[in-house]
């Protein structure tokens, strides 16, 4: 059976280029990059060669990254690490409603400890509005932290806009940017961040790596407490394969950028298009223009998402639900619930993302499978069958 991977916001396979960068750092290039010898100093060197060139590509100085495992510790470390360092100037922070877990329960966790969290809402499309920030700063307020793009609905932020307010009202600007980073073209002065996440798998590199972006003069509180490693930052012996394939994989984005973003947005927008040429009793959840360009979030009237899911992997094609599975009511996404999806269109959301080898003959493919997938699950839905 041909398969049809569409699922790239969740992880991307990693490039046999960034493969082929990586494998001479487990048996040739082995030292710990913390040594003073030969074996050492030539994994520092590698290493330090992916922090500048990653650097480089944020418009960042390479001591402004810190290499972590992944977007989750990024997201952390940046809200627990600013909050503590800041605590005796205030114990407020803004976040919007539709942050991905790694800030959202990180937040929950910090209210716990007594820190006071706005939640701001976002609009249908799921954009947060810069004045409803605005209007939640007070003088206790210390962090902002808002997500570049969804990574469900891939609606992107009015993030420098956003970052500018903050900067007004000397408040640290974080910004969650694991769904844009090497996707979408940015630095880290043109969106007015103090500090940014990134991830690694989700553009081609190795799983297990990602980067916290700390603009000079940040105060932040350590992440982990041990060595010296990452200027004190973040003790633990570095993950040098990862880094070097972590900075292949930028490099790869680096090069494609710009075409591969218009690729995508081509495919997505065949993709929408026929989709709804094809089927009724659809809606398409996120902003219609400010979105990624490999995003196609949708609902489908009377079908839930799981079962179509389901169907859809018996015959090779791969994509996700924001349908929660984890709960038995099958409720959907706190992203889904942020953005005031109806209710007829609550259980059957769909999400493909497309990536780099996502072809249009794959577009085709799924065009044609999911109106006969639709099909079949609403002949058995009694839900359709009362609405008809
Ligand atoms: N933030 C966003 C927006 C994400 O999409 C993800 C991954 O799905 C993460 C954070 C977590 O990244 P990681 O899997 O590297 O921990």
């Amino acid at each position: 059976m041909n398969q049809i991977y569409m699922d790239y916001a969740a992880t991307t396979p990693t490039d046999n280029r960034v493969v082929e960068a990586m494998l001479p750092c487990f048996g040739e290039v082995y030292g710990n990059p913390s040594s003073l010898h030969a074996f050492g100093q030539e994994a520092h060197g590698a290493m330090e060669e992916a922090r500048a060139k990653i650097a480089a590509f944020l418009g960042a100085e390479p001591e402004e990254v810190v290499f972590t495992s992944g977007g989750t510790e990024s997201d952390n470390f940046a809200v627990k690490g600013v909050v503590y360092a800041n605590r005796k100037k205030g114990d407020h922070i803004i976040t919007s409603a539709i942050e991905h877990h790694a800030v959202l329960e990180t937040c929950r966790f910090l209210e716990a400890e007594g820190f006071k969290v706005t939640y701001v809402p976002v609009d249908g499309d799921g954009l947060v509005d810069p004045a409803s920030v605005a209007g939640a700063i007070t003088d206790k307020t210390i962090l902002i932290s808002v997500m570049h793009a969804n990574n469900e609905i891939g609606t992107i932020q009015p993030i420098a806009e956003i970052g500018r307010l903050a900067r007004e009202r000397g408040v640290y600007f974080h910004t969650d940017a694991v769904q844009t980073f090497g996707q979408l073209p940015f630095t880290v002065d043109e969106l007015n961040v103090d500090l940014m996440s990134a991830s690694a798998h989700k553009l081609y590199g190795p799983k297990g790596v990602g980067l916290l972006y700390i603009r000079k003069g940040t105060r932040i509180m350590p992440f982990m407490h041990g060595g010296e490693q990452e200027n004190g930052r973040r003790a633990s012996t570095q993950n040098v394969p990862g880094i070097v394939g972590f900075g292949k994989a930028v490099e790869l984005a680096k090069a494609s950028l710009s075409e591969e973003a218009t690729r995508l947005a081509a495919m997505r927008d065949r993709f929408i298009r026929g989709v709804f040429e094809r089927l009724d009793g659809i809606r398409l959840n996120g902003h219609p223009a400010r979105r990624l360009p490999n995003n196609i979030n949708l609902s489908v009237e009377s079908v839930e998402g799981e079962g179509m899911i389901l169907s859809l992997d018996m015959l090779g094609i791969a994509c996700s639900t924001g349908s929660a599975c984890s709960s038995s009511s099958l409720d959907p996404s706190h992203v889904l619930l942020a953005i005031g999806l109806p209710h007829e269109f609550s259980h059957g959301s769909l999400r493909f993302s497309l990536g780099r080898y996502t072809r249009e003959s794959d577009i085709d493919a799924v065009l044609e499978t999911l109106p006969q997938v639709v099909g079949r699950l609403r002949a058995m839905s009694p839900l359709y069958a009362e609405k008809k």
